[in-house]
């Protein structure tokens, strides 16, 4: 066995992926949106997984908050941009995968670029007001688009299929970022952002092997203190604003 593909065995021994699976994967795009507490452990996943293109997006400076659980950097990363290190890091977990990082901040001027070519976008963000910005470009270029929010020990995540399934404005139109709690107010744990982080990327998974995201059409709450995981399913709202610009 040559080693390209003894490093994917334990993958394409599984029932459902196979060969054909792994080509999917070796052949698949993904955006990870954010490279903080959620994003760095999606991009590690996604690398050794195997993708074929990794984007990385983040016009953020690394500063001494991240460290306790954003393990890509280091002290000495102080003040340098993460995306770059975050490149550096993990292309030699594995040389196949190309890794595009973008030090921009995502606007309405920079979000088409960003998504149009991708085939799934995996949510790394921290506030609404970007997530509308992401949510509607994914309407308009039809890539799903994964959802998800960590704070304190709780988590929600949902899968966006464009046209098909309530996106972000449907199921939580006119958040204002500025009346929110936040990760410096609350805090998070970083054992959840592990859990949350691995269930955006499984869902990427099954996008790209063909199978059903099981959080299309639902709403996957996590509390990492009770150990509960309840799922609601929600629906489309037809007077939605991005969901009227859906292919
Ligand atoms: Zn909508």
């Amino acid at each position: 066995m040559s080693r390209i593909s003894e490093r994917y065995q334990r993958f394409v021994v599984l029932r459902d992926v196979g060969k054909e699976g792994l080509q999917r994967i070796r052949k698949s795009k993904v955006a990870v949106i954010g490279i903080g507490g959620l994003g760095s452990i999606s991009a590690t996943k996604l690398v050794t997984l195997g993708v074929d293109h990794l984007r990385i997006v983040d016009p953020d400076v690394v500063d001494a908050t991240n460290l306790q659980r954003q393990f890509l950097y280091r002290e000495k990363d102080i003040g340098q941009p993460k995306v770059h290190l975050a490149a550096r890091r993990l292309q030699p977990l594995n040389p196949e995968v190309t890794i595009d990082s973008i030090e921009v901040q995502l606007t309405k001027d920079t979000v088409d670029d960003l998504v149009k070519d991708m085939d799934v976008i995996i949510d790394g963000l921290d506030r609404f007001a970007p997530r509308y910005i992401l949510n509607d470009a994914c309407c308009r270029y039809n890539v799903p688009y994964i959802f998800a929010g960590a704070l304190g020990a709780t988590g929600n995540l949902t899968t966006i299929l464009p046209g098909r399934t309530a996106c972000l404005e449907c199921i939580y139109g006119g958040v204002d970022d500025a009346q929110q709690p936040t990760c410096h107010s609350i805090g998070v744990y970083p054992t959840l952002l592990g859990v949350v982080a691995n269930i955006q990327v499984h869902e990427a998974l099954r996008i790209v092997l063909g199978h059903s995201p099981r959080l299309a059409g639902h709403l996957l709450f996590v509390d990492l203190n009770s150990l509960r995981f309840d799922q609601f399913p929600i629906a489309r709202h037809e007077d939605c604003v991005a969901c009227k610009n859906c292919k």
